[in-house]
């Protein structure tokens, strides 16, 4: 694996500008100087996000010989390197782990020539193409066509306390932080198939885990929801929603939860360690807000059957424009179709080769 977090590129294949700034020449144009440790990276097609969507579109994209550049993000890998076993993405007859599964796409996508890049997208400019996308090393790539892959973040309750006690025995991760709780009393806050997969996950360390559903019924998938009612250090709470969560300030520490009957009115307080709140995902949108159209749902709007987005050149995939399925494999389908279209764009707008903008192409 590349060194993550890293914020310099990934070897071997590792992408460096063509072009560079010029701090001068650019002010003399009334043109933003840049720091010139910046570097400036022309590109057919960039890819931003590294899920299954993302690493996909590249995998397509490489075959198709657009040198594609995909910019990894913060946490690479996405939603599956925080979750453990798998056992309904195809061609894997036993369960296989999250996080391997997303080396193995890195893998592949490097394989074929994808450029990968450890690096944080600060912001996008879609105002006219090459599309301008500033990263936080402070390298800027121009693309003639983008490819939105950020996937979802989880979904908090937005309680205050929730928010203080984050990290203190409040926690969105059941793989990152279930260690923790060894022997230990928690709830899970949700009724989806992460609520249920974190409350199975997290009976390996904790002596009592509580399901907290503000319904009477799960969404969860049935295996899933059979799973859960089988496993004895697990019980579920309906109708009941957490309304505060309480605990010790110094050193911040969670001790208890106070919890409301939906139906009854009826409040109680109980002891507790953890808090794990599933609730759900949001699309991670904030780089094109108020720049493309966007769903009633927040996600990314896209053509019926197709993953074009309002801004010609700018294609969606996986779960930023997903709001009905969210699966590992209909991202990783959607990532394929925009690699396709991304390639079908290019030759349609004969542009082979990547154009500079004219700030730069006059250096
Ligand atoms: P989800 O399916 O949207 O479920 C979110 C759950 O949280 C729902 O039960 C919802 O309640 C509850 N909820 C939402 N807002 C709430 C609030 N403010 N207070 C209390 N409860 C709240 O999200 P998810 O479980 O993260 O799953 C997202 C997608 O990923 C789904 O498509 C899922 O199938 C997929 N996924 C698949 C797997 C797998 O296949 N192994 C694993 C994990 C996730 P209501 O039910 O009342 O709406």
């Amino acid at each position: 694996m590349p060194p993550f977090g890293s914020r310099a590129s990934t070897a071997p294949n590792s992408h460096r500008a063509s072009g560079r700034w010029s701090p001068s020449s650019a002010a003399t144009r009334g043109v933003k100087p840049v720091p010139s440790s910046r570097h400036a990276i022309k590109a057919k097609l960039v890819i931003i996000g590294s899920g299954p969507a993302g690493y996909t579109a590249a995998i397509y994209a490489a075959r198709a010989m657009l040198d594609p550049i995909l910019i990894q993000g913060i946490a690479p890998g996405g939603q599956l390197t925080i979750t453990t076993d798998v056992e309904n993405y195809p061609g894997y007859a036993d369960v296989i782990q999250g996080p391997w599964l997303m080396e193995q796409m890195q893998k592949q996508a490097a394989h074929v020539g994808t450029k990968l890049v450890a690096d944080h997208v600060n912001k996008v400019d879609l105002g006219k193409r090459p599309f301008r996308v500033e990263c936080e090393s402070g390298d800027v790539y121009f693309a003639d066509t983008l490819i939105l892959a950020t996937g979802a973040q989880a979904r908090w309750l937005d309680l205050p306390s929730e928010q203080k006690f984050r990290g203190y025995g409040v926690s969105a991760c059941a793989t990152c932080d279930g260690f923790f709780y060894r022997g230990k009393e928690v709830l899970v806050i949700g009724g989806g198939n992460t609520a249920v997969e974190e409350a199975l996950f997290l009976t390996n360390f904790a002596s009592k885990v509580t399901l907290v559903h503000r319904r009477d019924t799960l969404r969860a998938e049935r295996i899933l929801q059979e799973r859960l009612y089988q496993n004895p250090k697990i019980s579920v709470l309906w109708n009941t929603v957490l309304t505060d969560v309480r605990g010790h300030d110094d050193p911040l520490k969670v001790t208890g939860a106070v919890l409301r009957n939906l139906k009854t009115g009826e409040m109680t307080q109980r002891p507790i360690d953890g808090i794990f709140i599933a609730i759900g995902h949001s699309p991670a949108t904030e780089l094109v807000a108020g720049q493309v159209e966007m769903k009633a749902s927040g996600y990314v709007k896209t053509a019926p059957h197709s993953t074009a987005t309002s801004v010609p050149g700018l294609f969606a995939a996986g779960d930023v424009t997903d709001d009905i399925y969210r699966q590992a494999v209909t991202a990783a389908g959607l990532g394929c179709m925009a690699a396709l279209e991304a390639e079908r764009f290019l030759a349609a707008h004969g542009e082979a080769e990547p154009r500079m903008p004219a700030e730069l192409a006059a250096e």
